[in-house]
């Protein structure tokens, strides 16, 4: 069976030749895990069992959400995120009102540090 990316409305294959990586839930870190349920809009009380399944493409992620790979190094499927990155939220879709501006305060808060 072919993986495909869990973020809404992306259907990005993890095939062999895919020039994207995937990505599992940072299911250790608690208030990672829950700014990636809040941008990919999965109900908050979703199982972890469950959200241990899901995988989100390097297609959400900027550069800078990887953790530098060797000069020539060019295989994309060896990509390895940063411990503290975070899908981009969704820019077309319609967010709901009362979780746009708790994603927004929570990317402010770890800005901060
Ligand atoms: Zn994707």
């Amino acid at each position: 069976m072919v993986r495909t990316c869990d973020y809404p409305g992306c259907s990005n294959k993890d095939v062999a030749d895919s020039p994207q990586s995937f990505h599992r839930f940072p299911v250790t870190d608690v208030a990672l895990r829950k700014l990636w349920v809040l941008v990919l809009g999965i109900h908050v009380d979703t199982k972890v069992e469950k959200i241990k399944k899901l995988r989100v493409c390097s297609a959400h992620f900027s550069d800078d959400d990887f953790l530098s790979t060797c000069p020539g190094q060019r295989q994309m499927k060896k990509r390895i995120l940063k411990k503290s990155a975070v899908p981009a939220p969704q820019v077309n879709k319609t967010v709901t009102t009362d979780r746009a501006p708790s994603i927004t305060k929570i990317m402010r808060d770890r800005e901060r540090g």
